[in-house]
């Protein structure tokens, strides 16, 4: 697993993808920059959730708030008063973890074991094996479970009561160590305050405070009456957005799963009181079926429904991914109730509310919300993508097989050598086809090795150009997945490319 990371992480710097923020200064820890690759990786998964959320439903629309917002956003959202992580020391260390996250860890080898156990029994059992029925009567697994279980409820319920005592308690109980030097040695549990401080305006006694935003989701709220009026907009309807948010998060590591600078995209769905739990489900669907419309594989993504639960929420589920180091919150689907518009209605003094012509009067919106985190999507695709392959003869090749859609570059367009014309006609089809799709052009190496390249970037297909186009008007355009060749006209490149990446 820690290999399989460290793969994904030089592949990413390698290809262009993802580089550390200022890393000729040794970078900035938990911040990233996308490098040439990685910033259309990044554009394409926007719109592609941009154009599934608001162009398909013509009752959302979109939204692009300022990331600085009146201090008194955040203390009707509660983030001043609390938005906080619980932190532990290590006394022998001096390192700093988030209790909640080494308890997590711990719960989440306790599954890694009941895996392995699963694992085994199936190469054991080869086609007899059933899972199900193993799953629910194997002693061992049945108590790795069932122990995972007990920590995480605890876990949660010591959170929700703010009971850090108890948090620190469960710790030293499950005798979890510093992850770095193995100590045992913790201090009490305290909170911090992940928001971001900084000022607004020249002179030091009338300069304001202010928050770098740690969500979008506020944007949304405070601009309800603004779109809903000049909108026209009708209940049930959503706004939608993305944008950066910031976090001053003290667990950094995990790449650009965990950063202090990242992107949401966020849509908050504005439904009648007393229906929102039906809505909740549509929506918990609705994103399911983006994520598997990508075709990331249906097994790495499961529910994890929320027993812990903030205060305002009635419901709340996790979308959790396979990351390389095991399933973790990709995504958050909440039912909000009427908690923020009430509570900006109450700091601002402004009616934040519907009149709804069917009921005749007036009432404060239920919200759904769902909040995907634009860099841990690109962190799933891009880990679940790349893949080591056995060819025939022994040889292996890299392979990041993005969904096509997705791609940074849906094509290369390969001159066969640098001479004879060929050169020519390969720019001619790049002239023509980058009016409809990011395409690169490459004639340095020979073919194989462009092709191994292109496959190690991503790109679904090569286009090679070669002595017999000159008399047929043919190339060979060949598949990144199955490595196929297939000899086709020019002129239905764009059928071809289209048919693939549109969407
Ligand atoms: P976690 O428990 O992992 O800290 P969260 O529950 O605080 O996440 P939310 O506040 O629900 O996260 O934010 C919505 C989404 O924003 C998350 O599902 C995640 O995809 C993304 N997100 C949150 N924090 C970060 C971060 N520090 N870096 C990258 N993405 C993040």
């Amino acid at each position: 697993q820690q290999d399989t990371f460290k793969q994904v992480i030089a592949h990413a710097k390698e290809y262009g993808y993802i580089f550390s923020s200022s890393e000729i200064y040794d970078g900035l820890s938990a911040v990233y920059d996308y490098g040439q690759n990685g910033a259309e990786l990044k554009k394409n998964i926007k719109d592609y959730w941009w154009k599934s959320m608001v162009q398909m439903h013509q009752n959302i629309v979109g939204l692009d708030a300022a990331i600085l917002m009146h201090p008194t956003t955040w203390k009707a959202s509660g983030h001043v008063d609390a938005f906080n992580d619980p932190l532990i020391d290590n006394k022998d260390s001096k390192k700093r973890y988030r209790a909640d996250v080494l308890v997590e860890d711990y719960a989440e080898k306790l599954n890694q074991k009941a895996e392995k156990e699963i694992a085994k029994a199936k190469k054991r059992f080869g086609d007899a094996f059933n899972e199900e029925e193993f799953v629910s009567t194997n002693p061992r697994v049945l108590r790795y479970r069932k122990e995972q279980k007990e920590v995480l409820e605890r876990l949660a319920k010591s959170l929700t009561e703010e009971d850090l005592a108890d948090v620190k308690a469960l710790i030293e109980e499950l005798g979890i160590a510093c992850p770095e030097t193995g100590s045992k040695n913790w201090t009490d549990v305290k909170q911090f305050n992940l928001m971001f401080g900084t000022k607004l305006g020249a002179s030091a006694d009338s300069a304001t405070d202010l928050y770098l935003r740690p969500e979008t989701a506020q944007g949304i709220f405070v601009n309800f009456a603004n779109v809903q009026k000049t909108g026209r907009m009708k209940i049930p309807f959503g706004i939608a957005q993305i944008g950066k948010a910031f976090r001053n998060e003290i667990v950094a590591r995990q790449f650009i799963f965990r950063q202090r600078e990242f992107e949401q995209m966020e849509m908050q769905f504005f439904v009648r009181p007393g229906e929102e739990l039906k809505w909740f489900e549509y929506w918990k669907e609705t994103r399911q079926n983006w994520h598997r419309s990508l075709g990331l594989g249906n097994d790495n993504y499961r529910f994890h429904d929320h027993e812990k639960m903030a205060h305002y929420a009635n419901a709340a589920t996790d979308i959790e991914f396979n990351f390389p180091f095991g399933f973790k919150e990709l995504e958050g689907i909440h039912s909000r109730t009427d908690f923020d518009l009430k509570a900006h209605e109450q700091h601002s003094g402004k009616k934040l509310q519907f009149f709804d012509p069917e009921l005749n009067k007036n009432y404060t919106p239920y919200v759904i919300e769902t909040s995907i985190g634009l860099d841990r999507m690109f962190l799933a695709v891009f880990s679940s993508a790349l893949q080591e392959e056995e060819l025939e003869g022994g040889t292996t090749r890299t392979v990041l097989k993005l969904p096509a859609i997705l791609a940074p570059y849906k094509a290369a367009i390969l001159p066969l050598v640098k001479k004879d014309g060929l050169p020519e006609i390969a720019e001619k089809i790049v002239e023509d086809l980058q009016w409809d799709f990011n395409v690169t052009y490459d004639e340095k190496d020979a073919v194989g090795r462009r092709y191994r390249r292109q496959d190690a970037a991503g790109t679904p297909f090569c286009i090679t150009v070669d002595h017999d186009t000159l008399e047929d008007n043919q190339v060979t355009i060949r598949h990144r997945d199955s490595m196929e060749q297939q000899r086709v006209p020019i002129a239905q490149l764009r059928e071809i490319i289209g048919k693939a990446v549109d969407f």
